[in-house]
């Protein structure tokens, strides 16, 4: 699994949509990817700051805005 693969899945991962052999290869990828992992807790620190609401229900506004803040900080990321 690639970032931008992980970053399409966060959502369905938080509702407990993925599949057994996605949400495997999703968990590998937290394992050996800090950013992504630090990518998560800010979206799980998000959700629970809007209280605790399903990320379903985050409003396509605020997950756009959260790809595209994720986006660009990779964007400046050393490779
Ligand atoms: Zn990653």
């Amino acid at each position: 699994m690639n970032c931008n693969e992980f970053v399409e899945l966060v959502t369905a991962y938080l509702e407990g949509a993925l599949d057994a052999e996605t949400e495997r290869r999703f968990v590998g990828h937290i394992a050996e990817c800090d950013g992504c992992d630090r990518y998560l807790d800010q979206i799980r620190t998000t959700v629970s700051a809007l209280g605790d609401l399903p990320a379903e229900r985050l409003g396509p506004d605020v997950r756009d805005e959260l790809l595209s803040a994720f986006r660009n900080w990779k964007a400046k990321r050393p490779v």
